[in-house]
């Protein structure tokens, strides 16, 4: 089966007025379920009987479906809607340099599974046949999750949005990489794929509750490298070359270490787990043999080290926050976002390196208030690259219009 691309399921939906209005309803369902007829009529400014023939629409569908009733003080109980993702379900793939993650979740990206990992196979015949031995262990092991609407995959690179292909992945050293294909012709499933920054970002959109405030920001994912992702006026960007948004690479220092895109001083090698962990042992991990500590040591105890009065492991982290606010300033001076999201192991350190990384900050902005842009912190236990993943798939059939 092909999968069906965004962007022309986009063109095929916007047709209508009445496509689109089903589509509204069906947005507005997801984001505030469990809701009633009369107060989706309110939201959308709109006669109830009106919204009931979409609604009776959707409902015949089995886009949508009628669950408990609801208290009301007085007079007739109310219904509420629910959107149906029941026995439909996504499978979520993170690939970073050292581990794959893989979740399974429903349509509204509820988690059904654990999340399982396995170490990350460089060579892309094997990665994509091992990915898909699990992927059809996992589904086959839990016949309750129903069908697969398909595969989200996030890579920590760039990836040509039409194609699938990925175009550059430096930490993984692959290039131009059709990785969409061989995935969908070895698991048989719809793919799509995604940087892992921008998917981020998408699902941040997705998620949003109030779509008005949220229309402009920027999404960083710090970890095995720096992913970006920047969402202006309720659209993603991508740029003519599908690079925009690569932040990660803008030079912090023209004569700093080489970076995995083979130029030097790029920010990302100054902010990634990898530097913040070369900080601490006092030399570059990149370079092999790694002391023997440093191979075992994540950014989790490093952090824990801090906490228990390491003064080094806590010198390493506000070095890091030091330059994630240099950079950071670079950014807001560019895109003027409203807020910025952060993931990443090391923002289980936020408390300990916020007012660092707001000092940098404020050194770069060109304005106070721009200084003052509000910075949140998505946390780790709520998997945002796998959350990202889901909403490609997921995303795809209630919010087409989501990605520019
Ligand atoms: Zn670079």
């Amino acid at each position: 089966m092909r999968p069906q691309h965004p962007k022309n399921l986009r063109i095929a939906t916007r047709g209508t007025t009445r496509e689109i209005n089903r589509r509204v309803v069906l947005n507005l369902i997801r984001i505030h379920q469990p809701i009633s007829r009369a107060d989706l009529a309110r939201l959308m400014g709109t006669r109830r009987g009106a919204v009931s023939v979409l609604v009776n629409q959707l409902i015949e569908d089995g886009a949508v479906f009628e669950g408990a009733t609801g208290e009301a003080k007085r007079g007739r109980k109310p219904t509420f809607l629910y959107m149906d993702s029941r026995e439909r379900c996504v499978v979520a793939v993170d690939i970073r340099p050292t581990r794959t993650f893989v979740m399974v979740t429903d349509l509204l990206g509820r988690q059904l599974a654990s999340v399982t990992s396995f170490p990350t196979e460089r060579e892309p015949k094997r990665f994509v046949t091992g990915l898909a031995k699990r992927v059809h262990a996992i589904l086959a092991g839990h016949h309750d999750l129903g069908r697969c609407e398909g595969i989200g995959v996030v890579v920590p690179g760039m990836v040509d949005a039409e194609t699938g292909r990925v175009l550059s992945a430096p930490n993984l050293g692959w290039r131009d990489l059709s990785l969409r294909e061989s995935i969908t012709a070895a698991v048989g499933l719809p793919v799509e794929i995604e940087n892992s920054g921008k998917a981020c970002a998408l699902a941040q959109l997705w998620s949003s509750r109030d779509s008005g405030a949220s229309g402009n920001f920027v999404y960083l994912t710090v970890s095995d490298g720096l992913g970006v992702g920047v969402v202006l006026g309720g659209q993603l960007v991508r740029g003519q070359h599908n690079i925009a948004g690569e932040f990660g690479h803008i030079p912090l220092n023209l004569d700093g270490p080489r970076c995995g895109c083979g130029a030097s001083g790029c920010w990302e090698v100054y902010v990634s787990n990898l530097a913040t962990l070369s900080r601490y042992f006092g030399r570059d991990l990149r370079e092999r043999p790694f002391p023997a500590e440093a191979a075992t040591l994540t950014i989790d105890d490093l952090i824990a080290r801090a906490r228990g009065g390491d003064a080094k492991a806590l010198a390493a982290l506000l070095a890091t926050g030091r330059y994630l606010g240099l950079g950071l300033g670079a950014v807001i001076n560019v895109i003027d976002p409203s807020h910025v999201y952060i993931s990443g192991e090391i923002t289980a350190a936020w408390d300990l390196i916020e007012a660092t990384v707001r000092a940098a900050l404020a050194e770069r902005v060109l304005t106070q208030s721009a200084g003052a842009t509000p910075i949140a912190i998505v946390p780790t236990e709520q998997y945002p690259r796998l959350r990202g993943a889901v909403a490609l798939v997921a995303a795809r059939s209630f919010a087409q219009d989501m990605s520019a």
